[in-house]
């Protein structure tokens, strides 16, 4: 056999070999590697804990992220982990590593995005560690949330013929991305030029700016639905949708034309000649939710308009993709390499 190497493994493989070899000696520890956040059993609740890294160069572009947006988004996808789990984020650490490129000014911004998001979700910045950098910014984001022992969810909870649902619209923040990388390339090659992305503001605030969907737990919360199980769409819709079947041991059947998408979206796709199929499906960084519900709780779930069904769950562990032609494509498995 082969010798095993990172690029064999893969993101999700090597996370399952370190997750095998860690060893869990506290009972308070009620789930430790796998889902959206770490379970604490503190007694009357659960204490969840979700980390991001994220890194110049590989997770976000200085040249045309502004550094508060920055520090907005950096606390927004931790605070999504938290929501992927049914939990509310309570507190933050933030920790830097920066090189001597930046001024104080640029750290000032980047806090302003810190401090925006704290306010805007309610929570805490507690702690963190700053350091200095040779290689480009360094952001490491930590988030501390709660959730009611009755009401945690799990990436693992989803039952034969329960209904599939996302929440907002999909595919936005990946055609956000093209859109600021074709303004990037066009103003390496002219400095001169003024940047055209006034018709694709929605896009590229759904890049530059998303939000951890805490609106949607604190709604379901209000009608008394707790999903069967539900993870955060950070890496794209067709990865997440692995994930909860292998989590839980069933399979999805999505239909592409019940996905929600923005006008936008769609034409963004057509003028970069992308696949929008493709494009939707394994664009990531909408940090909507994607969540399973019983068929029970199907009405009470219609009076939230944010949510909208896209397929059901099946017991055979195959995951499809049907077209509006009534093709089917497998999904099939995604991450970084
Ligand atoms: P998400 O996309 O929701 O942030 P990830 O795919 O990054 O989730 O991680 C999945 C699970 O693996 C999480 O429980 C995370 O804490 C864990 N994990 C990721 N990297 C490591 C690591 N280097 N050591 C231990 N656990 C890790
Ligand atoms: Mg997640």
């Amino acid at each position: 056999m082969e010798k095993e190497t990172i690029e064999s493994l893969g993101e999700f493989g090597l996370i399952d070999r370190i997750k095998s070899n860690a060893v869990i000696f506290n009972t308070n520890t009620a789930l430790g590697i796998g889902d959206d956040a770490a379970v604490i059993d503190n007694g009357n609740t659960f204490t969840l804990i979700s980390t991001d890294l994220l890194l110049e160069g590989v997770h976000f572009d200085l040249t045309y992220t502004p550094l508060k947006h920055l520090g907005y988004k950096a606390v927004a996808v931790n605070v999504s982990d938290i929501a992927a789990m049914n939990g509310t984020p309570k507190q933050i650490t933030v920790s830097i590593a920066i090189s001597n490129r930046f001024d104080l000014e640029a750290i000032d911004e980047f806090y302003e995005g810190v401090n925006a998001a704290c306010e805007a979700y309610h929570i805490d910045l507690v702690g963190g560690d700053t350091a200095s950098s040779r290689s480009g910014l360094v952001i490491s984001v930590t988030a501390v949330g709660e959730v009611d022992k009755d009401k945690i969810v799990y990436r693992s909870g989803a039952g034969e013929n329960d209904i599939v649902c996302v929440t907002g619209d999909l595919g936005a923040a990946y055609m956000g991305l093209q859109v600021l990388e074709r303004e990037k390339q066009e103003f390496l090659g002219n400095p001169q030029m003024q940047p055209k992305i006034d018709d694709k503001t929605y896009v590229v605030g759904r890049q530059l700016k998303p939000e951890g969907r805490t609106d949607i737990v604190h709604d379901l919360n209000e009608i008394g639905v707790v999903p069967t199980s539900m993870i955060d769409i950070s890496d794209g819709l067709a990865s997440e949708i692995l994930h909860l079947s292998k989590h839980s041991q069933v399979g999805f059947t999505v239909f592409f034309d019940n996905i929600p998408i923005e006008n936008i979206t769609l034409e963004t796709c057509t003028e970069f000649n992308l696949n929008p199929i493709a494009s939707i499906i394994s664009g990531g960084e909408d940090y909507e939710l994607l969540i399973t519900f019983k068929q029970s709780d199907f009405e009470k779930i219609k009076s939230i308009p944010e949510i909208t069904p896209i397929g059901f769950v099946t017991k055979e562990i195959e995951n499809w993709l049907v077209l509006n032609s009534g093709e089917k494509t497998k999904i099939v498995a995604q991450g970084w390499k």
